[in-house]
C-alpha cells in the first residue's frame, strides 16, 4: 500500500511538471519556445511535445534558419526565417 502511494506522488510529480512545461510553452516560427526569467529557450521539437510530452531541442541544420528533431527526425523546420535571406547591404557612398 505504502509503495503505491509512492507511486501514485512520483506520478502526481511528473504531471504537475509537465503542467508546468505546457503553460509556459509557446508556439512561434513552428517551433515550441520556453521563456524563462526574460530569457528564450528553445526551439522544442513539436512533434515530440505533441505526441509523447517530452521537450527536446531542436538543432542547427545546415543552415542558420532551418533546425531538425534529433530524437523523431523531424524534417528541417524554418525555425529563423529572417536568416534565410540576409538583408542586403546598404550601399554608402562615401564620396561622390
Ligand atoms: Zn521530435
Amino acid at each position: 500500500m505504502q509503495k503505491r502511494i509512492s507511486e501514485l506522488e512520483k506520478e502526481n510529480e511528473d504531471l504537475v511538471e509537465k503542467l508546468k512545461i505546457k503553460d509556459s510553452l509557446e508556439f512561434e516560427n513552428n517551433a515550441y519556445w520556453i521563456t524563462k526569467e526574460d530569457k528564450k529557450e528553445g526551439p522544442f521539437c513539436t512533434c515530440c511535445w505533441d505526441d509523447d510530452k517530452k521537450t527536446i531541442r531542436m538543432q542547427p541544420n545546415n543552415h542558420p534558419a532551418y533546425y531538425s528533431c534529433p530524437k523523431c527526425e523531424n524534417k528541417s523546420v524554418k525555425i529563423y526565417p529572417e536568416r534565410s535571406c540576409p538583408p542586403v547591404k546598404q550601399f554608402k557612398p562615401t564620396h561622390y
